[in-house]
């Protein structure tokens, strides 16, 4: 089963940057260090920037509201973000969570951050913000800005008590932990992986509800569970996200960890919406087991 969302806008764009496979991956200049430079020849809509965070409509949206929350710091690995700029991040995505909710009233989200060649346009680390809708509004961009601008307060609030029906909580196959202020973070193999060392990391609690600093620590977790994935299969590229509320119909304290390899896609991923894996989850236990017995991550 899987769902289909229509963004003509981004078509647009895609097409605009089509890559011969020998280019290198990135482009000269950044388009997100020209916002955070108020360049006035970069078309934007921004919503906020401080020295520690920017928020900004996508100008090509996967749905409507769809918001992109970047350091000011050009930066291409999450391992090179502070534990202030990745909490600080996370901050402005709960409170970004609360202005869409609160304007928009999606049903749910998708949080997530592509990482190497698996999905970013832009190498500037950015997490995106997807809300996710039974019916699709029908507002224009400028529409929605107008809207976001008008309610930035919302945005200033302490309490952000958000309320969203969570789905159900994925299986894994353990293969370690955190403690976290005597919290335990399960990390295991997913048993319906989208990739081979597909990891998920099970939060205590929902990500709207988690402390900014608390979710920078899971993240950056991720991030060293990510190193394990690395050793173990040379990826070309990372998806890290999580799915929150009814309409994606993920557990909303699941942080997913996924690999991406070019070649490993084919009919049976486009027609058939079955993913093949290319390798028994036994199989993917007993490598990252080892790896993560042999030398802690
Ligand atoms: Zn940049």
């Amino acid at each position: 089963m899987y769902e289909v969302i229509f963004a003509a806008d981004r078509g647009f764009y895609v097409s605009s940057f089509k890559r011969k496979p020998d280019e290198p991956y990135t482009k000269p200049g950044c388009t997100f260090c020209a916002i955070r430079d108020r360049d006035p020849g970069v078309f934007t809509r921004r919503i906020h920037m401080d020295e520690e965070a920017i928020v900004l409509m996508n100008i090509y949206p996967y749905s409507p509201g769809h918001l992109q929350v970047i350091p000011p710091r050009h930066v291409e690995k999450l391992e090179e973000l502070s534990h202030e700029e990745l909490a600080y991040l996370m901050e402005y995505l709960q409170r970004s969570i609360y202005l869409a909710q609160e304007t928009l009233k999606p049903e749910g989200y998708n949080i997530g951050i592509n990482l190497g060649e698996a999905g970013a346009s832009i190498p500037h680390i950015h997490i995106q913000l997807v809300p996710r809708y039974d019916n699709n509004p029908s507002l224009g961009q400028d529409k929605i800005h107008d809207i976001y601008l008008k309610n930035l307060d919302m945005m200033k609030g302490v309490e952000r008590d958000i309320r969203m029906e969570d789905g159900s909580e994925p299986k894994i196959r353990e293969i370690g932990e955190e403690v976290i202020e005597g919290d335990r973070i399960r990390v295991g193999l997913s048993s319906k992986p989208y990739n081979r060392g597909h990891m998920i990391l099970l939060m205590p609690r929902p990500f709207h509800k988690e402390t900014p600093d608390r979710l920078a620590r899971i993240f950056f977790t991720a991030v060293k569970y990510k190193a394990v994935l690395e050793r173990a299969y040379d990826p070309d590229g990372f998806n890290i996200g999580m799915n929150l509320g009814k309409v994606p119909q993920g557990s909303s304290r699941a942080l997913h960890l996924v690999p991406r390899f070019r070649r490993e896609s084919g009919f049976m991923e486009v027609i058939a919406s079955t993913r093949i894996i290319v390798e028994t989850l036994d199989e993917a236990e007993r490598k990252i087991l080892e790896l993560v017995t042999s030398s802690p991550p």
